[in-house]
């Protein structure tokens, strides 16, 4: 993240995610899993580094915890998110967890190299500044109020 200072969540999603996390958390806890929460992960690409924070780490596997209004195929952001974070901890096994509020649901997914791959190429043209706004994704990014000024 390169302006976390503006970085800008509606407090509203955060504070879904936060009580998504919380719910997952206990449904762990229940499961009497070993897990680790908001666990910082790094790769060094050759000049930058791509930083993240896995929501919970478990001796099999890495969850990433969504709040949702209605469940839905997981977007593949953030699939290229949880595989990311496979890649940096060097984890063969995922999911992405979503949660409406009452009840979870969970996408399994192994770990591509492939998809690792694209998601460092995509940032790497990110980084040298060769690239074409999609205006599209563009509406959803947190730091759109700079960038498209
Ligand atoms: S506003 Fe668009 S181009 Fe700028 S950082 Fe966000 S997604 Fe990227």
């Amino acid at each position: 993240m390169k302006y976390p200072e503006y970085d800008r969540f509606s407090p509203d999603s955060a504070r879904k995610g936060r009580i998504a996390e919380e719910e997952f958390k206990k449904y762990l806890r229940k499961r009497k899993e070993t897990f680790r929460h908001q666990v910082a992960l790094e790769y060094a690409a050759t000049d930058y580094t791509i930083a993240g924070r896995a929501d919970f780490i478990t001796p099999s596997r890495i969850y990433e915890v969504k709040h949702v209004n209605k469940f839905r195929k997981p977007l593949k952001s953030w699939v290229g998110q949880l595989n990311l974070y496979l890649g940096m901890a060097g984890k063969e096994n995922g999911s992405v967890i979503e949660f409406n509020g009452k009840k979870f649901r969970e996408y399994r997914f192994d770990f591509s190299s492939r998809l690792f791959k694209e998601s460092i190429s995509f940032f790497d043209r990110i980084h040298s500044g060769n690239y074409r706004k999609d205006l599209r994704q563009c509406r959803f990014c947190n730091y759109s109020f700079i960038c498209l000024k």
